[in-house]
């Protein structure tokens, strides 16, 4: 990571072994090649040289001369044929090592004339060594101050003039420190590019996991919905192939009814079709963003059909009665508070009715609780197939119910409850051989009243007075 590209030693390379090795061996085939191009040449120019040497032909340096570029061809096309194209990092090191030694030996009997290509080439080696030769930098840096001192010594050695000697020195001291300069500033340069690249990679694969892990369905889509950047594993589940396979409607449907601003993370509710039939509850969590250069919408659906689906489970079981399904008693006081509304808004009749079970006692004492819970469903489902869809029943004690009959008078109102009176009555229920009757006391809300209560009360009044008239029996009080 960063912290490994900054603890770089002073010639440029990695203070931890192992991450120079693992950037050494990322190039491997590169210092390989580099190698055996240093070879190849090295054995070329020296075979071309020997016709250059050809000057000296007659004179002691001749068969030096002969000797010394025979010695570099000869190692040269040697150290060629040691690295075949699967040689290791190690072998490349040390056959180019190898080579050095009798190649700097070499060079400095080549360099003894006092010749201007001599100087000339005093000046190339060290620049050919510094650069070219695949090695550990310290080996390098040693391999070039040997072949600088050895073919400077040997030059000098014959050299008559003490002051041009010296300023041949200094400047070959001076290349040498230069070229050590900037062997350490190319080796820095590439692993900084390297460690960074590097970093890059690995933050990229982590958030490519990231997305592929991540549980909810997540898209990239590019802002012109030219096509689909990023899909990950749940987005396929989630949406299909077919979607997927047409990001203009994808980004339609996603950002339609809740359109996301840039640099800013939007949440919005939506139900998302799925074009099967499916239709799903989601949040979807979206932003605007530029990926490399591009304009893209990032969003994850979060599906919260399941919660939605407990939620008005539960709002069902809030307002329902478990055994008869009916509304309970404070849904019912609910509804019948907007129902009055209503009612007085457009001046329309409402209608009440209380509903008793007769001598419901009886029955739980004799046939047991679970034939009386069994005679309540009973009564209730009948009491749900006569009634009209706007009107609103629920229990709202053991055996008592009320109706509310929206544009409804008490006359109307008085009818339908004779109706379920004699339906009641007629009923036969499975497991219990007697006969259920129930009474029932029917008001009308009055114009001037805006609560149910009072008429609710009334209706209360009709249904006392129905029982004390001897039960299965109807009452209007006005
Ligand atoms: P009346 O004609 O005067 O209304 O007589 P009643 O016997 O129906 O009236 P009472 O109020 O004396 O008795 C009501 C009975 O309803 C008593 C109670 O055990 C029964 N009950 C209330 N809720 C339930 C229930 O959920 N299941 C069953 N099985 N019985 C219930
Ligand atoms: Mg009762
Ligand atoms: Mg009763």
């Amino acid at each position: 990571m960063t912290q490994s590209a900054q603890s770089l030693s002073w010639y440029g390379e990695f203070n931890d072994p192992a991450l120079e090795a693992e950037f050494k061996n990322g190039r491997l085939r590169e210092l390989l090649r580099l190698a055996r191009t240093v070879f190849w040449c090295a054995a070329g120019i020296n075979l071309l040289f020997l016709f250059s040497d050809w000057r000296f032909y007659g004179q002691p340096h001749f068969p030096v001369a002969i000797g010394a570029r025979g010695v570099i061809v000869g190692v040269s096309l040697l150290g060629w044929l040691l690295l075949p194209r699967n040689s290791s990092l190690r072998r490349v090191q040390n056959v180019c090592a190898a080579w050095c030694a009798p190649v700097i030996a070499a060079a400095a009997a080549l360099l003894l004339p006092q010749t201007e290509s001599a100087r000339l080439i005093l000046v190339i080696l060290p620049m050919a060594f510094y650069l070219t030769l695949p090695m550990p930098t310290r080996w390098v840096m040693a391999a070039g101050v040997a072949v600088s001192a050895a073919t400077l010594a040997a030059h000098l050695s014959g050299a008559e003039n003490p002051a041009l000697s010296l300023g041949i020195g200094l400047s070959v001291l001076t290349l040498n420190v230069v070229l050590a300069i900037v062997l350490v500033r190319i080796n820095r340069l590439q692993r900084l590019e390297w460690a960074a690249n590097r970093d890059l990679t690995e933050n990229q694969a982590m958030l490519q996991s990231l997305l592929r892990a991540v549980p909810a369905p997540l898209v990239i889509l590019a802002c012109d919905a030219s096509r689909v950047i990023h899909a990950n594993d749940a987005a396929h589940e989630f949406f299909g192939e077919s979607i997927l396979a047409d990001p203009a409607e994808l980004l339609e449907r996603l950002v339609g009814e809740c359109p996301p601003n840039q640099g800013q993370i939007d949440q919005c509710e939506t139900r998302f079709d799925l074009g099967d039939g499916g239709i799903r509850s989601v949040i979807v969590v979206s932003t605007l963003a530029a990926l490399r250069g591009e304009h893209v919408l990032l969003a994850i659906l979060i599906d919260i059909t399941l919660r939605k689906e407990m939620e008005a489970h539960l709002k069902l079981l809030a307002s329902t009665d478990p055994l008869t399904g009916l509304l309970n008693r404070g849904r019912f006081f609910e509804l019948a508070g907007e129902e009055v509304s209503r009612s007085r808004r457009y001046e329309r009749p409402l209608a009440v009715v209380m509903l008793d079970i007769d001598l419901f006692k009886n029955i739980n004492d004799t046939y047991g609780h679970t034939a009386g819970d069994a005679a309540l469903k009973s009564f209730a489902d009948l009491c749900r197939s006569l009634i009209r869809a706007p009107d609103i029943i629920g229990r709202i004690g053991g055996e008592e119910f009320a109706l509310l009959l929206p544009e409804t008078n008490g006359v109307s109102a008085r009818a339908l409850a004779d109706r379920l009176r004699a339906a009641v009555a007629a009923m036969r229920i499975d497991g219990l051989p007697a006969v259920m009757t129930v009474s029932a006391g029917i008001s009308e809300l009055a114009p001037d009243e805006t609560a149910i209560d009072a008429a609710l009360s009334r209706a209360d009044g009709a249904l006392y007075e129905a029982k004390r008239g001897g039960r299965n029996r109807v009452v209007l009080r006005g």
